[in-house]
């Protein structure tokens, strides 16, 4: 992304055909760029104009709305333009190009992806983690993701981890004050309690973790892959998964020709489950076709958090399932499920074997998949706390992992006594980077000047 800070526009509406599609602008100052769209009108800021967008000739583009707001009163914190018109692929393109035209002199280019967002982090309006929120909102795939994403967005998530680095940054004032001060190092560990507030950031940092590892996999969801045998009910299962009919399903062997993949949720954890052509081995390929197909589909395999290896419970497994459940990769947990219970005459249920979880039911009865749903959210490790959730990203996670490993070193040092009072300080400084690199607000020096303004030198 460049670092220029020319004015930027884009469509900000997405593409296809809409009730209304928006054109933005942002800049330093787009004052050049509203005398050239509307000279013969001044805008004021934060109020709706109904006015014509014409051509640099004056022939009328569009009717809509205009929208100024001054900064850095705006979500970029910059001067931003919205011309709300008529949400058509074509009129936003010739909109789009008028205020390119427009916006020419003054330097006016088409934005970057994110690049809003990304002034508005510049310009302090947001946070990292909350900018990052912004994407996830948008690309939320279930109710609660996006109240997650709403969450991070309102600055919870901040406001957690700037608790956590003011706390942290509490405790290393103190010890670096203390190595300032020699004589006073002796008792310095049981006088200010350093190990019980390291105990307290550590239990809160472990809390903070886990509301961020489910929101998560409110994000990234879970990748099921469905295989087994034609005929055995794959096709069924999804649909019963995903309560209607998004799979074809006829007595046929071997409908599923292709892969069909759809995106379910169980308590708001998005589940994306591939649903495989009878799924084979390389050995039984009879041509370079069909190779290639194999191939793509033990692919999907591959990446998949947990597979579904399906199963007629009537007719028992054949012997082309013992090839495919020798070919799985390892590591990849498979839940055996048995289907068409209702033919075969067990019992719904669940049967935890070492190689893989048994589970009976039927798909076409609907009998038994609250036993699969909650297997499948186990091996999520979805856990309801009834805690709100950060809808976090893997780089908030390994912050967050890193932090507690530096929190365990630093307590490793203040364990060993007065010793290491130096060592238990970097640690905290350590740990401290780590948090202030979610909400991108780090900066060495403010420790200098937290020590100073709060601490009296002649003490
Ligand atoms: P796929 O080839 O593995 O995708 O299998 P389908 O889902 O297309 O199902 C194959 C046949 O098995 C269809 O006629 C389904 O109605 C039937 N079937 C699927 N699940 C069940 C079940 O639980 N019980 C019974 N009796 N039939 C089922
Ligand atoms: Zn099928």
């Amino acid at each position: 992304m460049k670092l220029d800070t020319s004015p930027i526009a884009a469509i900000a509406t997405a593409p296809g055909r809409g009730g209304i599609g928006v054109v933005r602008a942002s800049g330093k100052s787009l004052a050049p760029l509203l005398a050239a769209l509307f000279p013969d009108v001044a805008l004021s800021p934060r109020r709706a104009t109904y006015i014509p967008f014409r051509q640099a000739d004056g022939a009328v583009i569009d009717q809509g709305i205009a929208l100024y707001f001054k900064g850095p009163n705006s979500y970029t914190g910059e001067d931003v333009l919205e011309l709300q018109g008529h949400g058509g692929p074509i009129v936003l393109q010739m909109l789009l190009a008028r205020v390119l035209e427009a916006g020419a002199e003054a330097g006016l280019r088409l934005a970057e992806p994110g690049e809003f967002t990304r002034r508005a982090y510049l310009n302090d309006k947001l946070d990292l983690a909350q900018a990052e929120a912004v994407a996830d909102l948008i690309d939320a795939s279930t109710e609660a993701a996006a109240k997650s994403a709403t969450q991070s967005l309102s600055g919870a998530f901040s406001k957690t981890i700037n608790t956590l680095v003011e706390q942290t940054t509490g405790l290393r004032m103190l010890v670096e004050a203390t190595l300032d001060f020699p004589e006073e190092e002796i008792d310095f560990l049981e006088k200010s309690d350093a190990r019980g507030q390291l105990a307290v950031i550590v239990a809160s940092l472990e809390r903070v973790f886990q509301q961020a590892a489910q929101g998560a996999l409110l994000r990234e969801g879970l990748n099921v892959v469905l295989v087994g045998q034609p005929n055995v009910g794959k096709s069924s299962l999804l649909n019963a998964l995903a309560g209607a009919d998004v799979a074809i399903v006829t007595p046929i062997a071997g409908t599923t020709r292709d892969k069909v993949s759809e995106t379910i949720q169980i308590e708001g954890i998005p589940l994306n489950i591939i649903d495989t052509a009878g799924i084979r081995t390389i050995d039984d390929a009879v041509d370079v076709v069909e190779r290639i197909g194999i191939e793509r589909t033990w692919g999907e395999v591959a990446r998949a958090d947990v597979i579904l290896h399906l199963l007629d419970a009537d007719q028992g497994p054949t012997r082309a399932d013992d090839g495919i459940v020798a070919a799985f990769p390892a590591g990849v947990p498979v839940l055996r499920v048995w289907n068409k219970i209702d033919l075969s005459g067990h019992k719904p249920s669940v049967d935890p074997a070492e190689e893989a979880t048994n589970i009976y039911l039927s798909a076409h009865e609907h009998v038994g998949m609250d036993l699969l749903r909650a297997e499948l959210l186990r091996i999520a490790g979805w856990q309801q706390t009834g805690e709100s959730l950060f809808l976090a990203r893997e780089r908030h996670l390994i912050a967050l992992r890193s932090a507690q490993k530096h929190l365990a070193l630093a307590g490793e040092h203040a364990a060993q006594n007065d010793q290491s009072l130096d060592l238990f300080a970097e640690e905290l400084r350590l740990a401290q980077a780590q948090l202030s690199s979610i909400t991108g607000q780090f900066s060495s020096d403010d420790l200098l000047g937290v020590i100073f303004s709060r601490f009296c030198i002649g003490k």
